[in-house]
């Protein structure tokens, strides 16, 4: 069974509660200060919650960035890699990573090409990272599933694990090519505005 991030961005605590309370473990956010603001209270009563940080995240960010998350799900430049390994050392804490890969090819997109997953797995060996496996979000105009198969792929040929891909909209086509990883936000908190 995939685990479910529960992708809170933009909506305030008191509509993430009632899932918190509910028992769920595994929550998303795409901006550190947002994240700051709603989780560090929360976070310190129960450390129990992971959470996610599954947008941009600017390398002057990371120190912040790596103490709240447990896991960055946008890993996609070797700048921001060694601030990562840096700021782990500088707090004596490890967190998990996946590399954000632009499958689609798209040049608005972030990720890094596919042509250059074993140069990024090599540096992150280098910087010893816990690199736990590949991320996407796949063109938007586009049937997800041959990018979600290549995902797949990609992901069993580097020895990975871990696969982080599906939203609201894709998340069975996501399951079926064996994400392990879902990242949904409207589907469970409502349209965002
Ligand atoms: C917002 C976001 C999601 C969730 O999107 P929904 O369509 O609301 O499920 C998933 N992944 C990333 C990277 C996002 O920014």
């Amino acid at each position: 069974m995939p685990t479910i991030i529960a992708v809170s961005k933009t909506f305030s605590i008191d509509k993430i509660q009632p899932l918190i309370s509910y028992g769920h473990l595994h929550y998303g956010e795409n901006k550190v200060q947002e994240a700051i603001e709603k989780w560090s209270d929360i976070k310190k009563n129960s450390p129990e919650i992971q959470l996610h940080m599954i947008g941009k995240l600017q390398s002057n960010k990371v120190k912040f960035a790596i103490k709240l998350f447990d896991f960055i799900h946008s890993v996609d430049n070797k700048k921001l890699m060694k601030k990562i390994s840096d700021a782990q050392k500088e707090f004596n804490k490890k967190i998990q990573v996946f590399l954000q890969v632009n499958i689609g090819n798209e040049s608005q997109k972030s990720g890094i090409k596919e042509d250059n997953i074993q140069e990024f797995i090599s540096y992150s060996e280098e910087l010893n990272l816990n690199l736990l496996g590949l991320m996407c979000i796949p063109p938007a105009d586009k049937d997800p599933i041959i990018f979600f198969e290549k995902m797949n792929t990609l992901n069993k040929k580097f020895g990975f694990k871990e696969l982080s891909m599906g939203m609201s909209s894709d998340y069975l086509k996501a399951s079926e090519n064996f994400s392990t990883y879902l990242r949904i936000g409207s589907s469970i908190f409502g349209q965002r505005y």
